[in-house]
């Protein structure tokens, strides 16, 4: 899911504001990131009941130099509403 320039523009505020130890990537030490502008969906592996698996909806942000990717909550972030509960069919 794409996320608007605001949600963007709040990412990165949000970034700025927690990321505290040089911005450098801990496994390259380069400091030059691409903040992704789409939420990804990580998805509880849960094999019993594939029907209805907890998923997380991260933002990204990936080092240019290596490739290192850090996943942020985006519900923690406040990118997106939090699901409601329960289903359309009781
Ligand atoms: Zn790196």
């Amino acid at each position: 899911m794409k996320m608007d320039k605001a949600k963007v523009d709040q990412f990165i505020k949000w970034l700025k504001e927690k990321w505290s130890n040089g911005q450098k990537c801990p496994i390259c030490l380069h400091d030059d990131w691409f903040v992704g502008d789409k939420l990804f969906e990580l998805k509880e592996n849960e094999p019993e009941i594939p029907q209805t698996p907890s998923i997380m909806p991260v933002a990204s942000v990936i080092c240019k130099n290596c490739g290192h990717t850090v996943f942020f909550n985006a519900l923690h972030i406040k990118l997106m509403d939090i699901p409601k509960q329960g289903g359309q069919n009781g």
